[in-house]
């Protein structure tokens, strides 16, 4: 409107011209009606012609498991630097230093009141085991409640199993601290070996894995899963009033931590290049299956994501930054090294979406914003109605490596799959390939690539969520 069209018996004309466009401007041109048009272009490329299952397909079949540390970690990097550098995204690596534990033999017996193979997997970090294995009598608890109350005289020198079953996904979140604190706990009250039930929702006799720890207070003892079956069995003995008396062997090692990195990679903003739309997943994965739904589905959908909005030159106003991380499941390295690396340019990051449920149909985002973020959030969803993405709700961490980005008030999003079969295979051996469907992890590059072309490109960033508390 600065043109020049007449001298300065136009200016009236150009104020109203001014405030018409004002009036036209974001107050009625919402941004579901402004970014209707690109959301169906994304949509229909992605299904039409996505190659977010081709990538996964590379990342589990031909790469395969990427715990930390491993040679297959190491791959994982190599090749999703150089794919994304193929698409023309300017790729590049971020050290970290990552925990190496290496699982090594395990093995289980049930040796009274009778002979029995069980079936176990060491937890991520455990110590191994006693040459050649331990042998000692089995208690079984649901909660550390139930431990505290036994005390050392009923603990002391015993295996102790924390028997607890979980239906639902829900569950998940409530008995993980047994998996991860258990070990701790059971040696408090003097316990030689800690078992925890497995974390799943679906049994087949397959061992979910995870990370445990260790306090420096107490004394480190070794730490399994056991199938749900066999948790079932002990439980059906010890209930029968039968001493059980199991014999473990575990062989992993924790070895020197190891140099690994985030795989980062941007599509440049057109007008405020450093202002930062993160998309992340997590590269690593536990060694049992392929990683295929933790979280090779995620990593795929951001690399897809990235490189569809590239070959259909849609190019934002700000950069929209791609993360593949490594280490969220044994030490969330990769979350911590990328917000310290990245402190002083985080005031500028303006969003941040993580994928790390799965490859089943997309539902929509939880989102941690400012006051009336969730709002736009959801008018943004609104153009993934055709996808089943569209849900929306408030709160949340993002997922584990951005809620590393909380302190310095970054919105966070989680992009949300249907997880009703997720903790059937979460961190079993059963983690792989055919547990992901290409339309629905299309549905979830197509679900991403929309959420952060538009919060990139809209005019006004998210407000910020307030201080954590
Ligand atoms: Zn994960």
């Amino acid at each position: 409107v600065s043109a020049r069209i007449g001298g300065a018996a136009a200016w009236p004309l150009l104020a109203i011209l001014a405030q018409a466009v004002a009036a036209e401007g974001p107050a009625r041109d919402s941004l579901a009606e402004r970014y209707a048009g690109v959301a169906g272009r994304i949509i229909g490329a992605e299904l039409v012609q996505g190659r977010a299952h081709a990538m996964l397909q590379h990342l589990t079949d031909r790469i395969g498991p990427r715990l930390s540390g491993s040679a297959g970690a190491e791959a994982a990097v190599r090749w999703t630097r150089e794919r994304l550098a193929q698409e023309g995204l300017t790729a590049r690596l971020e050290p970290v230093k990552v925990p190496h534990w290496v699982r090594g033999v395990e093995e289980a017996e049930l040796v009274a009141p009778n002979r029995h193979k069980l079936v176990v997997t060491a937890l991520g970090g455990s110590i191994p085991t006693p040459e050649p294995g331990l042998s000692a009598e089995v208690v079984e608890v649901a909660s550390f409640e139930e431990l505290a109350a036994l005390g050392p005289a009923r603990v002391r020198g015993r295996i102790v199993l924390y028997n607890r079953a979980i239906t639902a996904s829900e569950g998940y979140g409530v008995a993980v601290v047994y998996r991860t604190r258990g070990a701790v706990e059971a040696a408090r009250h003097g316990a030689v070996a800690s078992l925890v039930r497995s974390l799943g929702t679906h049994a087949l006799r397959a061992p979910h894995t995870g990370a445990m720890g260790y306090d420096d207070a107490v004394p480190r003892i070794p730490a399994a899963a056991l199938t749900a079956e066999d948790a079932d069995l002990i439980h059906r003995l010890l209930a029968a009033g039968e001493n059980v008396r199991v014999q473990l062997r575990l062989g992993c090692r924790t070895l020197p931590d190891a140099d690994s990195a985030n795989v980062v990679a941007d599509l440049p903003g057109r007008e405020q290049p450093e202002e930062i739309v993160l998309i992340g997943a997590h590269l690593d994965s536990w060694d049992l299956g392929t990683g295929a739904i933790d979280d090779g589905a995620g990593v795929a959908v951001v690399m897809e994501s990235l490189r569809l909005l590239k070959v259909l030159g849609l190019t934002p106003r700000r950069t929209i930054r791609g993360v593949l991380y490594m280490n969220e499941e044994n030490g969330l390295r990769g979350g911590r090294a990328y917000a310290e690396a990245h402190g002083a340019e985080l005031m500028r990051h303006v969003a941040a979406i993580e994928s790390d449920g799965g490859g089943a149909r997309p539902t929509g985002f939880a989102a941690l914003t400012g006051p009336g973020g969730i709002e736009i959030v959801a008018e943004i969803a609104s153009l993934l109605r055709s996808l089943g993405a569209d849900g929306v709700s408030a709160g949340g961490s993002g997922g584990a490596d951005i809620s590393t980005l909380r302190p310095a008030r970054v919105p966070l999003l989680g992009l949300q799959q249907d997880g009703k079969r997720y903790f059937d295979w979460h961190h079993t051996a059963a983690d792989t390939l055919d547990k992901v469907d290409p339309l629905e992890l299309a549905q979830n590059a197509a679900a991403l690539a929309v959420m952060a072309y538009v919060l990139a490109d809209m005019p006004e960033p998210l407000p910020r969520p307030g201080t954590a508390e």
